[in-house]
C-alpha cells in the first residue's frame, strides 16, 4: 500500500486487532498512558471467544475466581460471578461490562476485519487495511487476534453437498439452533465437543458422535464457587493475584512436591479422588505427584486411573474402549472438564462413530458415510476446533514487514519469536499471548494482562526516551528458540500430536507453540528484559 493509502488513513498512536480479553484491557491501558488508540474486530461487539462461541454447554474451564481481570480492585468487588464455571452468556456480560465501565467501545470498529498490514520504514509507521472502512495508520500495531478464533475448515470432502444444516461451534447462531427432532451429528470430541456433547443428546433425536482422537476428561463439578477458595481470595486479594501471577499456570494452587514412587497406590489413589473431586483442571494437572507432568511412568499412574474411571461409566465396553485414550501421556493434550460427558453415551439415542477404526469417506447429500456405513443427518455440528496460536495472526495476509517480508514465510517452518511478544524484522509489531509465550498454557487472562503492561510500559519508556521504533534481533529471537526447545524436553508435550503443536492441522510445521516454562518464570525473563536495557531489542 503506498503514501496515498496512508494519507486517507484513520490516524493513530496504536492499532490493535481484537476485543477480547487482549483488546480491551489494552484499550484501557493506552487510553491511561495517553497513546491514542483504535481496536478493529470482525466481530459485532466485544468478547472476542466470548463473542464467538455460543454452542450449548459452552464454559471457561478455569474458575472464575481466577478468570478475571485482575487490574482494577474496584471492578472485581462490582462484578459477581455465579458459578465456579461461568457459561458463555455470563462471560459474554462480564466483558460488555467491563466496556461499559470503562467506555471502549467508542474506539472498536466492529464488523470490520483487518486485511493486510505493512511497516513503511520511510514513515516507521504501519499501514493497515480493512474491509470495512478507512485503513488504519499506527506507529505500533498489536495483535489480540486470539489463540484459539481461527476455526479450522473442514477437511472432509463434501461439506458443500450437504442439504441440512451445517454449524461450527467456534461460530454458532446468535440465535441459537433448533434440534428437538433431529439426527444430529457432532464431529469431534476436544474441549468444545465435550461440553456440547451432553447437551445436544438432551434435545436431538439421535446423536451421532465421530471421534478421531479420545481425550482425558475428569467432571467439572459445577456450581457456585467453591468456599476455600473465595476465602483464599477474599483473605487478601493482592497477595492471591500476586501468586497467581507468579505461579507456573496463572492459578495460585500448590503443587506436589513428592513423587510418584515416594507414595504407595492407597496414598496415590488418594490423591486422584482428591483431585477427582475438587473438580479443576489446575488441581488435576499438578497435584497429583510432582513426576505427572514430566516423566511417563509418574504419567501413566495418573493417566491408568482417569481411564478406569470412563470403564467405570460408560456400559458398553467397546465404547468405553473406544473413549479411552492411549496414544498421548494425561496432560499432554488439553484435558477437558465435563458435565455427564461420559454417561451421555449410555443414553439409548447416542452412539459414537470410531474413526481410527472407519473414517469418513464422504459428507454426502444426505449425511456421512464412513468405510462401513452411512448415516442420514439432519444436522452437522462441526467441533474441530482451531488453527491455533498462528492461526488469527497469519489471516492478517500479508503483515509485511521490513523490506517487505511476509510472516508467513518466515515463519513457514514454525512460528519464531522473542519472548512471543515479537519478530525480528518485524518492528513495532507486538502479539498478546502469541507462539513462544505461556498462553493456552496458562489462565489466560493472567498472560493477557501481563502481555499488555509489559508492551504499555514498553510504548511509554520508548516514548519518554525519545524512541519510535523497537524490533527483536534475529540473535535473540534465536535464543528464544533455542530455551523453548530446552523448556519442551522437560514436558510431555512434544510426545503427542495435538493443537499445541501444530498437528491438527494439516500441513503446518509441527512444534510446541506455547511456551512450556511457566508464567511466573516467563514474567520475570520479561521484566529482566526491560531491567537490562531491553536486552535483545533494538531501538532507534
Ligand atoms: P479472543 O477472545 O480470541 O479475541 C480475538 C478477537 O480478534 C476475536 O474477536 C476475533 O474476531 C478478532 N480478530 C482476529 N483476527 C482479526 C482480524 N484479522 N481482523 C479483525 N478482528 C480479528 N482460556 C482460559 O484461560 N480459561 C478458560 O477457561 C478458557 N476457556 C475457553 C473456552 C473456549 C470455548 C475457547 C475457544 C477458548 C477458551 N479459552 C480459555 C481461551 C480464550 O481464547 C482466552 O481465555 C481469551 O478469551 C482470549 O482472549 P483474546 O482477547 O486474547 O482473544
Amino acid at each position: 500500500m503506498g503514501a496515498a493509502g496512508a494519507q486517507d488513513a484513520q490516524q493513530v498512536d496504536v492499532a490493535v486487532v481484537g476485543a477480547g480479553f487482549a483488546g480491551l484491557y489494552l484499550l484501557i491501558r493506552l487510553r491511561r498512558a495517553g497513546f491514542t488508540a483504535v481496536a478493529l474486530d470482525t466481530a459485532d461487539d466485544v468478547g472476542g471467544t466470548w463473542y464467538w462461541n455460543r454452542y450449548p454447554g459452552a464454559r471457561c474451564d478455569i474458575q472464575t475466581t481466577d478468570y478475571s481481570y485482575t487490574f482494577d480492585p474496584e471492578l472485581e468487588s462490582a462484578w459477581h460471578w455465579s458459578e465456579k464455571y461461568a457459561t458463555q452468556p455470563e462471560i459474554l456480560r462480564y466483558l460488555g461490562f467491563v466496556a461499559d465501565r470503562y467506555d471502549l467501545r467508542r474506539d472498536i470498529r466492529f464488523g470490520t476485519k483487518v486485511l493486510t498490514a505493512t511497516w513503511d520504514e520511510a514513515a516507521q509507521r504501519w499501514l493497515l487495511t480493512t474491509d470495512n472502512g478507512k485503513p488504519v495508520s499506527c506507529r505500533y500495531y498489536i495483535m489480540a487476534s486470539g489463540c484459539l478464533s481461527a476455526p479450522k475448515p473442514p477437511e472432509i470432502d463434501g461439506v458443500g453437498d450437504f442439504k441440512g444444516e451445517i454449524y461450527f461451534t467456534g461460530r454458532w447462531p446468535h440465535d441459537g439452533v433448533e434440534l428437538a427432532g433431529k439426527r444430529v451429528a457432532v464431529i469431534g470430541t476436544g474441549s468444545s465437543g465435550v461440553q456440547s456433547i451432553p447437551k445436544i443428546a438432551e434435545q436431538a433425536a439421535r446423536l451421532t458422535v465421530f471421534q478421531r482422537t479420545p481425550n482425558f476428561a475428569f467432571p467439572a463439578h459445577n456450581g457456585p464457587s467453591p468456599a476455600d477458595r473465595v476465602a483464599a481470595l477474599e483473605k487478601d486479594r493482592a497477595d492471591y493475584r500476586a501468586q497467581a501471577r507468579m505461579s507456573l499456570t496463572g492459578v495460585p494452587l500448590e503443587r506436589a512436591t513428592e513423587f510418584s514412587w515416594q507414595l504407595s497406590e492407597a496414598e496415590r489413589r488418594q490423591r486422584f479422588e482428591k483431585a477427582l473431586a475438587a473438580g479443576d483442571l489446575v488441581a488435576m494437572l499438578s497435584q497429583l505427584w510432582a513426576d505427572q507432568g514430566g516423566d511417563l511412568e509418574g504419567n501413566a499412574l495418573a493417566s491408568d486411573l482417569l481411564r478406569e474411571r470412563i470403564r467405570s461409566i460408560v456400559k458398553d465396553p467397546e465404547t468405553a474402549e473406544a473413549l479411552t485414550p492411549r496414544d498421548h501421556p494425561f496432560g499432554s493434550k488439553r484435558p477437558c472438564l465435563e458435565t455427564d460427558y461420559y454417561a451421555t453415551f449410555n443414553r439409548p439415542n447416542v452412539t459414537l462413530v470410531n474413526l481410527r477404526q472407519e473414517p469418513i469417506q464422504a459428507i454426502t447429500a444426505s449425511g456421512i458415510k464412513t468405510d462401513r456405513r452411512s448415516f442420514d443427518l439432519d444436522v452437522i455440528v462441526f467441533a474441530t476446533g482451531f488453527d491455533a496460536m498462528t492461526g488469527a495472526i497469519t489471516s492478517v495476509h500479508p503483515i509485511a514487514g521490513r523490506g517487505g517480508k511476509s510472516i508467513s514465510d518466515v515463519w513457514a517452518s514454525g512460528p519464531k519469536t522473542y519472548l512471543g511478544l515479537t519478530v525480528a524484522g518485524f518492528p513495532n509489531l507486538f502479539m498478546i499471548t502469541g507462539p513462544g509465550s505461556p498462553s493456552v498454557f496458562s489462565n489466560m487472562v493472567v498472560s493477557i494482562e501481563q502481555h499488555a503492561d509489559w508492551v504499555v510500559d514498553c510504548l511509554m519508556a520508548m516514548r519518554e526516551a525519545g524512541f519510535t521504533a523497537i524490533e527483536a534481533t534475529e540473535a535473540a529471537q534465536a535464543g528464544w528458540a533455542r530455551h523453548m526447545a530446552d523448556c519442551s524436553q522437560l514436558t510431555l508435550h512434544r510426545l503427542a500430536n495435538t493443537w499445541y503443536t501444530g498437528a491438527n492441522v494439516p500441513g503446518k510445521a509441527p512444534g510446541l507453540m506455547p511456551y512450556p516454562g511457566g508464567v511466573g518464570p516467563y514474567r520475570t525473563i520479561c521484566d529482566e528484559v526491560v531491567s537490562r536495557g531491553m536486552l535483545g531489542f533494538t531501538l532507534s
